[in-house]
């Protein structure tokens, strides 16, 4: 497979991501959780747009925000 994000080739074959993207992907699955236990009704477009603002927010994860809020179904 190749990464839905950036193209690059993924290190097992069924992985949508490549690791730099699966990690950040991981990462801000995690955060919603947590997100989404403090705030109670936070949309998943909502929590995007917010981590999306961060100025700490990493590259890498800033392009996985953008790939989800044009393709929403990827967010399983
Ligand atoms: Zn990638």
């Amino acid at each position: 497979m190749k990464c839905l994000v950036c193209q690059e080739e993924t290190e097992k074959p069924q992985d949508s991501y490549c690791s730099a993207h699966g990690r950040a992907y991981v990462n801000l699955r995690q955060a919603f959780a947590k997100w989404a236990t403090g705030y109670g009704t936070l949309t998943i477009p909502e929590f995007l747009e917010h981590i999306g603002k961060r100025s700490e927010t990493g590259e890498k994860t800033r392009e996985i925000i953008q790939f989800l809020s044009e393709n929403p179904s990827r967010w399983t």
